[in-house]
């Protein structure tokens, strides 16, 4: 059986989590988050990078700190996890939804403009597979109109555009440690706080609304509470697993792209030909490998393939059902624009297993996605 996804492990987490225990320093904030924190300011070079217990934590927080209110309107695509429009929806407001492009399944920037209305608060996006989105036309359509802009960059660590990480470019940016991701806690995520006058209040409303990180960095002798919020943080245990995955970050980006490259130099040729679409790349963005996919003709098409690499024990996944039709989408939101890619591309995408130790398994995917098409071509030449 070759799965789709695997956990990575880097070896390290064990002895660190071991550390914590010994240590008596359980709860969250203790060394290994701000280890983490640390290592993510630096290295993203971001202003503030607060550890959450999953993304879907940190885009809760982006909507409060953003002050969403009931009837204020985001931006966003309708291709997309559930998390994404459920922090707006939890505050109040409405998910616009608007198409994805069809060359790497990220917001259509050419769609945002005609979304826009006097609700509108912000532009939420996602760097879908990792692939950075149109940042420069969308960080200037929000200067436009005075929009914020958030990034939903859960698939995104390493990944980057024109130079820069994702997740640092708009005013808030929030990654994910899932399990499926590429550096993983199993659950977790970081917001990326781009913005100074949002520093204080992001780490009031992680602490269940109090100034209690004032109190613990010494700034001030007890804490109260000062504001709404939550408890957002992941114990020590969590920062302990996730520090080794951040300092392993560069390999395993490495170790995914040469597996992703693999994929692209043997199934290329069968895209050309025009048996399937693969994504392609705009030259100023470095992507990170997070899945790899192809997008088959027909909807039916992708069924026999998945089933044709189940009957050989490969699993493949198709991935988002889009959000502006699905039963909460339609009471909580609206779509702003027709759906034609979200719709058609959503029901002929097909997730390939890709992981760092996929190995030797990896040249099995490849023959029996080839053995398909080859008796597929067979099959229409009689
Ligand atoms: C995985 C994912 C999330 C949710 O991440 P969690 O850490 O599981 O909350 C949100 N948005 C996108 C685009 C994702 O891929």
């Amino acid at each position: 059986m070759i799965v789709f996804t695997r956990p990575f492990l880097t070896g390290e987490e064990l002895s660190n989590i071991s550390q914590a225990m010994s240590s008596g320093l359980l709860a969250g904030d203790g060394p290994f988050t701000k280890l983490c924190s640390s290592w993510l300011e630096e290295k993203l070079g971001v202003n503030r990078a607060l550890l959450t217990h999953s993304c879907t934590a940190a885009l809760e927080m982006a909507a409060m700190l953003l002050d969403f209110q009931p009837g204020d309107e985001v931006i966003l695509p309708s291709y997309t996890f559930v998390s994404s429009a459920n922090a707006f929806v939890l505050r109040g407001a409405t998910p616009v939804f608007v198409d994805v492009r069809a060359d790497n399944l990220n917001i259509d920037e050419t769609l945002i403009e005609s979304a826009i209305t006097p609700r509108t608060k912000a532009i939420l996006v996602v760097h879908y597979a990792g692939v950075a989105c149109e940042m420069d036309e969308i960080m200037a359509i929000a200067s436009r109109h005075g929009l914020r802009v958030i990034e939903d960059a859960a698939q995104a660590i390493t990944a980057t555009y024109k130079g820069k990480p994702l997740g640092t470019i708009g005013d808030l940016g929030a990654l994910s440690f899932h399990a499926t991701k590429n550096v993983i806690s199993g659950e977790g995520g970081a917001l990326l706080v781009n913005r100074a006058e949002f520093v204080e209040r992001a780490e009031i409303l992680r602490e269940k609304g109090t100034d209690r990180s004032r109190f613990l960095s010494g700034q001030i002798d007890k804490y109260t509470w000062q504001d709404v919020g939550s408890s957002f943080l992941p114990s020590e245990l969590i920062a302990a697993f996730l520090l080794p995955q951040l300092q392993a970050s560069e390999q395993i980006n490495e170790a995914r792209l040469s597996i992703w490259q693999r994929y692209l130099e043997a199934l290329g040729p069968l895209a050309e030909a025009g048996h399937f679409e693969l994504t392609t790349h705009a030259a100023e963005t470095k992507h990170n490998a997070h899945m790899f996919y192809l997008v088959a003709v027909t909807a039916t098409e992708r069924e026999s393939l998945a089933k044709h690499l189940k009957s050989q024990g490969i699993i493949a996944v198709p991935h988002y059902v889009p959000l502006h039709s699905s039963p909460a989408g339609t009471k909580h939101g609206r779509a702003a624009t027709p759906m034609p890619v979200t719709d058609s591309y959503s029901e002929r995408l097909l997730r390939l297993p890709l992981y760092p130790d996929l190995g030797e398994d990896q040249q099995k995917v490849i023959a029996a996605v080839t053995e398909f098409y080859d008796k597929k071509i067979k099959r229409e030449a009689n």
